[in-house]
Order: structure tokens, then sequence, then C-alpha cells
């Protein structure tokens, strides 16, 4: 009976060793990884950006500007904090604050009161105030034009750099993943991942680099109008034939 025993723990203690050698080796391997990536074969890209530009043709970003510059400011507005909402707050901040010097020189509690409605006020006027500083000191008054430029002005990262370069100079950089292109990537199984910075770089590899820019739009515009977070419109989607999220509402 003594043996019976210890033989059956040698087995069971085995057969623990390969289970978590196999799940070590399915964490490390890409290739396992992107075996189970169902979602990502091309035809079924292509279909899906077939149908986004069959919904939505014009796709543009929401956030009101008439520059580069304000286009940065009302996206680091943007955190947090709907565009309807940024957009009233830019109508007059612009026109008290026209270009990157009046941010830099504004005085920040004054500022601070001006963009309060757009939430973390503190924060945001530290950021815009710094970025405008930088431009002016760092890039001649210049909204920079590359993403490892850009993303050195205080309060700006991917995202944001994203937006500008992309929206402001039709440069595609990457592709902006906000909450929405979070959110359908998942739900659309075009990547697995979670992390913003590793969802944009597995969008890269599925998208070809010139719908970058415009991919962006149309999944924000379809999140905003269809694929809410609650409650999905999925009886008014036109990927509905593609999509095969848990939580469809069909
Ligand atoms: S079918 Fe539903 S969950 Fe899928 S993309 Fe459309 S709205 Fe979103």
């Amino acid at each position: 009976m003594a043996i019976k025993s210890k033989k059956k723990a040698s087995a069971k203690k085995k057969a623990g060793a390969a289970k978590s050698r196999m799940a070590k080796t399915r964490k490390k391997s890409p290739t396992i990884k992107r075996a189970n990536a169902a979602g990502t074969d091309p035809k079924r890209v292509a279909a899906i950006l077939a149908k986004l530009d069959e919904a939505y043709p014009n796709a543009t970003c929401e956030l009101k500007h008439e520059n580069a510059f304000q286009l940065l400011i009302s996206t680091i507005l943007s955190a947090q904090c709907t565009d309807v909402r940024v957009n009233q707050v830019a109508e007059t901040l612009y026109k008290k604050y026209p270009d990157a010097k009046a941010f830099a020189y504004a005085t920040p509690s004054e500022l601070e009161m001006e963009i309060r409605p757009t939430g973390f006020f503190r924060n945001k006027t530290k950021s815009v105030m710094g970025a405008s500083e930088a431009i002016l000191e760092k890039f001649d008054g210049q909204v920079p034009r590359t993403m490892k430029e850009i993303i050195t002005l205080p309060g700006v990262a991917r995202k944001t750099g994203n937006v500008v370069l992309g929206t402001a100079f039709g440069i595609a950089s990457g592709v902006v993943v906000d909450t929405h292109v979070l959110r359908l990537s998942n739900r659309l199984d075009l990547t697995r991942e979670e992390d913003p910075k590793k969802v944009e770089q597995d969008l890269m590899k599925i998208i070809p680099r010139e719908k970058w820019i415009q991919f962006s739009h149309q999944i924000i515009w379809h999140g905003r109008r269809v694929c809410h977070a609650r409650k999905p419109k999925c009886i008014e989607c036109n990927l509905e034939s593609l999509c095969y999220a848990r939580d469809k509402t069909i």
C-alpha cells in the first residue's frame, strides 16, 4: 500500500511539473499565441475593413480644430472627457489663447478655471502649458511631426501623438488606441491583448499602413454610435456576421 501511494504521488508530481512546463511554454511562445488568435486571418480583417468603409466612409476626428496646435491641446483635454464637452470649452478657449505663446504665458489659475469642465484640470493645465513651452523652446513654435519628437511634449503619449500626426498631418505613425478601439478590437477578435501599447502593435501588424488613420476614426465612430460598451446595438451593426463577441446582444 505504502509503495502504491508513493508511486501515485510521484506520478502526480510529474504530471504537475509537465503542466507547468506547458503553461510556461504557452506564455513564452508567440507562435502558439498567434495560432490562437483566430480573428486575424487576412481575409477576415479585409472584410472588417470593407464593412467599416461601407458604414463610415467619411469618419474623421470629432474634436473641432483649426490647426495642429489646437488639435494637440484639445486631444490633451479630451482625456477622461467627451469630445462634445472639449469642443464646448475649446470654442472660447482658443479665442483667449490663440497659440502656443498664449498658453505658455497663461496664468495657471485662470487657465485652470477655463478648462475645469473637462476634468482633471490641474494636471491638464500643467500639460497644455508644458507642451506649449516645449513647442516654443524646442520646436520653433511648431507642433513636431514625428512620433519620436511629439511624445517628448508633456502630457503627450502615443495615443495623442497618433491623433495629431494622423489627423492634422496625414502621417500614419501608428493606430490610435482609445477606449473604443481597445474595446472593439477585442470584441472583433483583432487582438487578445488589454494593454493599449500591445493592442496598437497587434493592429499595426494586421492592418495595412494606409488604413491606420481611417481605421482608428471608423472604429471610434462605430464605438460611439453602435458598439457601445454596455448594450451594443448588434441588431444595427453591419459587422454582425463577422463578430463573435461573447457580449453580443443578438
Ligand atoms: S455585432 Fe455587436 S458586439 Fe459585434 S461589433 Fe457589432 S455591435 Fe459590436
